[in-house]
């Protein structure tokens, strides 16, 4: 097998603002995998986010240290004796890894001429909506993002931000039937949190993701035995070794492909997840097709979806999963299903 990789970078149409210290963006800086082996090429993509440790820089870097193991290994079907490898090779870089696998199982599928959801028995009729997203871009940027969105089945609000209630009246009064996830960014502490949850009832709210700051696992628990809402890990809950100590304080976990290191990783978090009676949530960070439609092929097993990364997106490069008012129609063609777009 041949490795090839090179930066990505995605323009979102609007800035993007979440809680996180300030954070806000308009490019996001991504890496393309490619693997090839008899003329087959697989593609892969790392969307490194800077709280989990990764930026392009350091993806690229990984990627220079795991290309000799990719090229060692040879032959595309030892994918869990790879996906140990580069592991060994390299600790955390779970982006960069999660790449690569991605790579390999687009490869595999597009070898075998299936796509990967049927090689992992899963129907791609059971892939459950997705929500879409709305950032903290002000209420009037909100309003006019509402007025487009206003009658999709399922949305999901940042909040964490100074005029929350604000916020939430205008989500109801523009999308009154829809149902409402509720994103904080960890922007919260324990009291305020139950505060709001406790409001966010009035609002027919589904659940709240990530109230607390990641570590704040104490206050989980207390927060947890109190709310009157389910609460959702997403920067509590990274990967696998993450997941037995969020019961009892989440009812749930978001798995990012890009935080767990791949697909295999995010198998073995669903396995684990059902185990300890966790619901499972599959989420995205602004992304090309490529990635969404590697996260959309395992999406069967999950509970809730939150993968519209790139709709967010100015020009996606890329063709793959379809994300049409929430409804996900995952590609027929083989592996990941994704090709250039235009
Ligand atoms: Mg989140």
């Amino acid at each position: 097998m041949e490795i090839s990789y090179e930066p990505l970078e995605l323009r979102v149409r609007n800035t993007l603002n979440i809680a996180h210290e300030g954070f806000s963006d308009d490019v996001f800086h991504n890496v393309l995998v490619r693997l090839e082996h008899e003329g087959v090429t697989g593609l892969g993509e790392s969307a490194p986010f800077f709280i989990y440790g990764e930026n392009q820089r350091t993806v690229l870097a990984a990627l220079e240290t795991l290309a000799p193991v990719v090229r060692k290994a040879g032959d595309p079907w030892r994918a869990e004796r790879l996906v140990e490898e580069l592991d060994r090779a390299l600790g955390r870089n779970w982006s960069a890894k999660a790449a690569v696998e991605m790579a390999l199982y687009d490869l595999q599928g597009k070898l075998c001429e299936k796509p990967l959801h049927c090689m992992l028995g899963l129907r791609a009729k059971d892939t459950p909506l997705s929500n879409f997203t709305l950032y903290l871009d002000g209420t009037e940027a909100l309003h006019d993002q509402l007025r487009l969105v206003a009658d999709w089945p399922v949305l999901k609000i940042k909040l964490g931000g100074p005029n929350d209630l604000e916020v939430m009246d205008l989500v109801r009064s523009e999308a009154p039937r829809a149902v409402v996830r509720v994103d904080a960014n960890a922007a919260w502490e324990p009291r305020q949190a139950l505060e709001m949850i406790r409001i966010l009832v009035d609002y027919e709210v589904e659940f709240v993701e990530q109230p607390l700051p990641a570590g704040d696992i104490d206050g989980m628990k207390w927060l947890h035995s109190r709310s009157p809402l389910p609460v959702i890990a997403d920067e509590s809950c990274l990967r696998l070794e993450d997941v037995p100590q969020l019961c009892g304080r989440f009812d749930g976990i978001n798995i990012k492909l890009t935080k767990c290191g791949g697909i295999r990783h995010a198998l073995k978090m669903i396995a684990c997840a059902r185990a300890l009676g966790l619901k499972v949530m599959l989420g995205c960070m602004v992304e090309s097709s490529i990635s969404l439609s590697a996260a959309g092929q395992i999406s069967p097993l999950a509970d809730y979806l939150d993968l519209d990364g790139n709709t967010l997106l100015e020009q996606d490069p890329f063709v793959g999963m379809k994300f049409d008012r929430c409804r996900l129609t995952l590609p027929a063609e083989p592996g990941l299903g994704v090709r250039p777009a235009g």
